[in-house]
């Protein structure tokens, strides 16, 4: 579960003042995140995942809250929490594609590697179309597959929070499907939340809801209805 009050951010630099009053997910729910280009969607994930904190306001995700955490428990919690997929991959050229997704355990010494998490990664990688390219380096890839890496990295972990930032946004129609049933089985499976921004429409019917950041942008606290920000999608 996902629930946020009184919510207001705003980058010192740019003017851009991102304000929600309500919003809450429910813990199996998979959300769609639609808006302008610069409505701050990339920001409220970051906001959830902990990497921001916001200038008021509560993020609660499941029994923690976030906004209220030290830095470094903020830290552990993205580590241990959030499978995040970042816009920009966020791959590390140095480290082949498996190290690549198996990144979260290096970074958090809680996180178990064992049986579970290799059969895991097989399986991943299978379904994402990287198993045999495991021992590549990013650079030796193609867009949509060092997408597909950011995915499978994001996933390993079996986290309950999934944040994807436009996912199949580098692939054809064929891949970005599959790269979408990916995210939806192992979500589902592991009755995770996954909030995914997207450009693309026509996978909106995929997912159980759709929350527009439009409504938004520059609303002050309180000014706005305070229920019901979302609206449903209808199948
Ligand atoms: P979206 O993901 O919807 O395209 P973002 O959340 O990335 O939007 O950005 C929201 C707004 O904040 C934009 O106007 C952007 O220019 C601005 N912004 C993003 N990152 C920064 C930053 N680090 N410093 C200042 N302004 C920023
Ligand atoms: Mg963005």
């Amino acid at each position: 579960m996902i629930r946020i009050s009184n919510l207001r951010y705003s980058y010192g630099s740019s003017g851009f003042q991102l304000s929600i009053p309500r919003l809450e997910v429910t813990a199996t729910a998979k959300v769609g995140i639609v808006g302008p280009s610069g409505s701050g969607k990339s920001t409220l994930l970051n906001l959830i995942s902990g990497a921001k904190v916001p200038n008021d306001g509560e993020i609660v995700v499941g029994d923690l809250s976030v906004s209220s955490m030290s830095d470094s428990q903020r830290r552990n919690f993205r580590a241990s929490r959030i499978g995040f997929v970042f816009q920009d991959f966020e791959l590390l050229d140095y480290l082949t594609v498996e190290e690549n997704v198996l990144l979260p355990f290096g970074i958090n010494s809680h996180l178990k590697f064992g049986q579970e998490q290799r059969e895991l990664l097989e399986s991943l990688a299978g379904q994402a179309g990287i198993a045999g390219k495991l021992n590549r380096r990013p650079e030796q890839l193609s867009q949509g597959e060092r997408q597909r890496v950011a995915i499978c990295r994001a996933l390993i972990t079996a986290p309950k929070i999934v944040l994807a930032d436009e996912p199949t946004g580098s692939l054809d129609p064929q891949t970005a499907q599959e790269v979408l049933n990916l995210l939806i089985d192992q979500v589902s499976k592991h009755s995770a939340t996954l909030l995914m921004v997207t450009h693309d429409h026509s996978q909106l019917h995929r997912l159980d809801r759709t929350i527009d950041m439009a409504q938004f942008l520059g609303s002050p606290v309180g000014s706005r209805v305070t229920d019901s920000q979302s609206r449903e999608v209808s199948p």
